[in-house]
């Protein structure tokens, strides 16, 4: 189960696991959160990428809201950090234009194809093999990237959103991107030192499996924000 929690006056709190009050596009957002729970997690995570599955109700919560946003109509979207494709593949669910995950490592990319097939979303997905902090895409038109990158929670990956977040703010004019709570002063003051504005932020909690052995809890609360940024660059 998660809390979605919005800022502002629009704050609302809700456990995704039931039934949100009214409309049809609330049930749409929960038909999502369904059709991505088949989205597999990694067989065998790699610390030191931070690898670990959004949930598909918090998924399913950012895509809907890009949506809503006028996100990802007509638009190209970019994955950084693609994983076993969640953020990717609620997307394609969506039918944009095109859909790019991209990740630097080849296994969660084998079963994001897997994936893919179960899925089976109206927008194929292009899977790339590439560093997310080197630029190493150029789309034309309008790109929306999505992305729950590393947190830099890890020694030796410090501050990886940051080079995640300069990646985005090349190649998009608007991004979604999930970080450990506590992160809005950083991300605020990049997004105004880089072209930016952060427009919408709404928090999130949820529970990581066991999954590593420095974990030593059964299971792992994260508090995590999620950022919509601008950019004018
Ligand atoms: N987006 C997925 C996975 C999030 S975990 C999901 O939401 O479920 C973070 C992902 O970033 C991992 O798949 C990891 O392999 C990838 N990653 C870490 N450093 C990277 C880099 N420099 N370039 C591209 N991908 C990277």
């Amino acid at each position: 189960m998660i809390g979605v929690y919005l800022y502002g006056d629009e704050r609302e709190h809700r456990s995704t696991d039931g039934a949100a009050p009214g409309g049809v596009a609330m049930s749409s957002k929960s038909a999502l959160a369904q059709r991505l729970a088949i989205v597999a997690g990694f067989e065998d995570p790699n610390v030191s990428l931070e690898q670990y599955r959004t949930p598909p109700e918090l998924a399913a919560h950012l895509v809907h809201t890009a949506d809503l946003q006028g996100d990802i109509e007509d638009r190209t979207i970019v994955d950084l950090g693609c994983g076993t494709g969640m953020l990717a593949l609620g997307a394609a669910l969506r039918g944009p234009t095109q859909v790019v995950g991209l990740d630097i490592d080849p296994a969660p990319l084998a079963t994001a194809r897997d994936n893919e097939r179960k899925v089976a979303s109206a927008t194929e997905v292009e899977w790339v093999r590439g560093d997310a902090t080197q630029v190493p895409l150029g789309p034309d038109g309008p790109t929306t990237v999505i992305m729950n990158p590393p947190f830099g929670a890890q020694s030796g990956n410090e501050h990886a959103d940051r080079a995640f977040l300069e990646t985005a703010s090349e190649i998009a004019d608007v991004s979604y991107s999930i970080h450990n709570a506590g992160s809005d002063a950083f991300v605020e003051s990049f997004a105004a030192d880089n072209g930016g504005e952060v427009t919408h932020a709404f928090r999130a909690e949820f529970e990581l499996p066991h999954q590593y052995d420095h974990h030593t809890e059964e299971q792992r609360t994260v508090d995590a924000e999620v950022f919509r940024i601008e950019w004018s660059g």
